[in-house]
């Protein structure tokens, strides 16, 4: 029986894209012996790069969590931590910056909005602990994305596998809609993940902000985009070989009225999933 929706389609899901080396007990010819000792440098080489940018993410995970800069969202941060609602009154809230997080050797980037108040900022992890992190992270798991279907505290052991998530805000914003200048500020966070992240190949924003400011992010670095129109689905190849796949934001807004259904939500992946297959 098949185990995930990806499975169940016949998507070819490769979950392990690092070389191993294998000897299997034989005497290795000389020219053998060659090809074998240059693909332990190459693997050698790309364990090093991988801990370099681990090591580079951590940094800039750590400048955010120190972040102040936008004060209408340090004042909110610190009023929800003071007004919990009844179910969570035992939680001790994170209520500071969220840090992106994921696989560092990611081919797809996510894009979120923002953290909601009660869920990620709650929890310390992006999406982790709310209703749209029940949808995305069980999608994620049916295309062979993360290895568990949910997650509800940040140190659960959920995984994601080649795939990273960020946001266009790192802070929770009253009534989850952030001002153009906190959006701004927080841009150059999201700058530096898509230049520390080598293997993105497919990128999907999270809804219509999400999206305004991926393309406005790409146009910052200098990739000439066409003006590009929103809706579900939509798949836009870039000149530098990314492409951009578009979906309706996974809110409890457009869940909850059939604006999003799990099947639309289920095809973005499937559509993500064979782009990765094809070679982006
Ligand atoms: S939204 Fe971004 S820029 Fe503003 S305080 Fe939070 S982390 Fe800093």
């Amino acid at each position: 029986m098949p185990s995930t929706r990806a499975q169940a389609e016949g998507i070819r899901v490769n979950t392990k894209r690092r070389f191993l080396p294998r000897f299997k007990n034989r005497c290795l010819a000389p020219s053998n012996v060659l090809i074998l000792d240059f693909r332990l440098q190459i693997s050698h080489f790309k364990k090093t790069a991988r801990m370099k940018i681990e090591i580079a993410l951590k940094e800039l995970q750590n400048i955010v969590i120190g972040c102040h800069q936008c004060p209408r969202l340090v004042d909110y941060l610190k009023e929800v931590s003071n007004h919990k609602p009844r179910r969570y009154r035992d939680w001790d809230y994170w209520s500071k910056p969220l840090p992106s997080f994921g696989d560092p050797d990611a081919r797809v980037l996510i894009v979120g909005l923002a953290p909601a108040a009660q869920g990620g900022n709650r929890t310390g992890r992006m999406f982790t602990g709310d209703r749209s992190g029940e949808w995305l992270f069980n999608t994620l798991y049916q295309f062979g994305f993360a290895n568990r279907p949910n997650s509800s505290l940040r140190d659960d052991g959920f995984k994601l596998n080649d795939v990273y998530i960020t946001a266009t805000i790192r802070c929770a914003p009253p009534k989850n809609k952030p001002l153009p200048e906190e959006i701004e500020n927080c841009r150059p966070y999201f700058l530096k993940e898509l230049d520390l992240l080598k293997n993105i190949e497919v990128i999907v924003p999270l809804g219509q902000i999400a999206f305004t400011q991926t393309l406005r992010i790409l146009r910052q670095k200098k990739l000439g985009i066409p003006p590009l129109s929103f809706g579900h689905g939509k798949v836009y190849p870039l000149s530098n070989g990314q492409t951009i796949v578009t979906t309706y934001h996974p809110s409890q807004q457009n869940t909850q009225t059939g604006k999003l259904t799990r099947p639309m939500f289920h095809r973005v992946f499937k559509l993500v999933r064979r782009k990765l297959e094809d070679g982006g």
